[in-house]
């Protein structure tokens, strides 16, 4: 038999590409609001929380199985209050109650380890599935994030402690690395969803080539999506639908529909294109209960 294939699972174990075999079906994470941006900047962006779940349930209508939340308070200025981020959780889930719901435990504003833990604390119907966690401190436009080695492990430790499943947040190579540090220390057990987050001015550049290079250092057992900064997130998003990853998409990110800035976008349409995009090159986008499964996280209940 020598140099001769013997069958289909031959063909398999060589790793012949994409389509001939399939990638996995396709997890949208919607990262509808963020920190930034205002009602000065988009009319479209949710800020309270009743606009913020009726956005996430169009979104998830739309395609998106995992929901990226942050709250903003009266002001609409970010906030670490778990009262208002437990609202939208309950929010969302008696109408959606398979969308993997993800908070925020960014210390862009309130770096202390009892704000940012704070929305990790909430239990029953108000309990996040998953929580940001960011690898390494990086320098933003308007400020820089910090997240030294101590804040990420009490971070994720908590988590764990908590149940919650890290969103582990890659802005550059090196954070790739801090991962297989806490893994190998037992401070993240996995399952692991990594999302890679190219093209914001101070980091990794949104190229494909620096996206491959990060990819390559990742499990192929792991989940991992990618982001794009303002003109880069359909690069990044389409980039990712053709090598197998996820995507997240979404006007914390990004929000303009066009690169010429004439149209400002909203957190449906974004998703819209990427469920477009995503059935031409042939991947099947997954529903709420589809990612839980593929995630590994309990399915209960119906999709919405
Ligand atoms: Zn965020």
């Amino acid at each position: 038999m020598t140099g001769r294939l013997r069958g289909m699972s031959d063909l398999v174990d060589f790793g012949i590409p994409h389509p001939i075999t399939p990638y996995p079906k396709l997890i949208i994470n919607a990262a509808i609001t963020g920190m930034v941006p205002s009602r000065k900047d988009s009319p479209y962006v949710p800020l309270s929380p009743a606009e913020i779940i009726d956005d996430a349930l169009r979104c998830i209508r739309a395609g998106a199985s995992i929901v990226h939340l942050h709250a903003r308070d009266e002001d609409g200025e970010p906030t670490y209050r778990k009262d208002l981020y437990g609202r939208m959780i309950r929010g969302i889930r008696s109408h959606c109650p398979e969308a993997i719901l993800c908070v925020s435990t960014s210390g862009r504003r309130h770096n202390t380890f009892e704000c940012r833990s704070a929305v990790l604390e909430l239990e029953g119907e108000s309990k996040p599935d998953m929580a940001s966690l960011t690898l390494g401190s990086l320098n933003f436009p308007e400020q820089a994030s910090m997240n030294t080695p101590e804040m990420i492990e009490a971070l994720a430790l908590k988590m764990r402690q908590c149940g919650i499943i890290p969103e582990i947040e890659i802005f550059e190579p090196g954070m790739i690395h801090t991962a297989k540090v806490l893994i190998r220390r037992g401070l993240l057990t996995g399952p692991f969803y990594f999302n890679l987050l190219l093209g914001s001015l101070y980091s990794t550049p949104a190229t494909l080539f620096d996206l491959s290079t990060m990819v390559q250092k990742l499990s192929p057992s792991v989940h991992w999506g990618a982001a794009g900064i303002g003109c880069f997130q359909l690069v990044m998003n389409t980039a990712a639908i053709l090598m197998g990853g996820h995507v997240r998409v979404g006007l914390e990110d990004n929000l303009w529909y066009d690169n010429e800035r004439q149209q400002l976008a909203t957190n449906e349409r974004l998703i819209q294109r990427i469920v477009r995009l995503s059935s031409e090159f042939g991947r099947v986008v997954a529903k709420p209960s589809e990612a839980r499964t593929m995630m590994g996280f309990p399915v209960n209940k119906a999709d919405c």
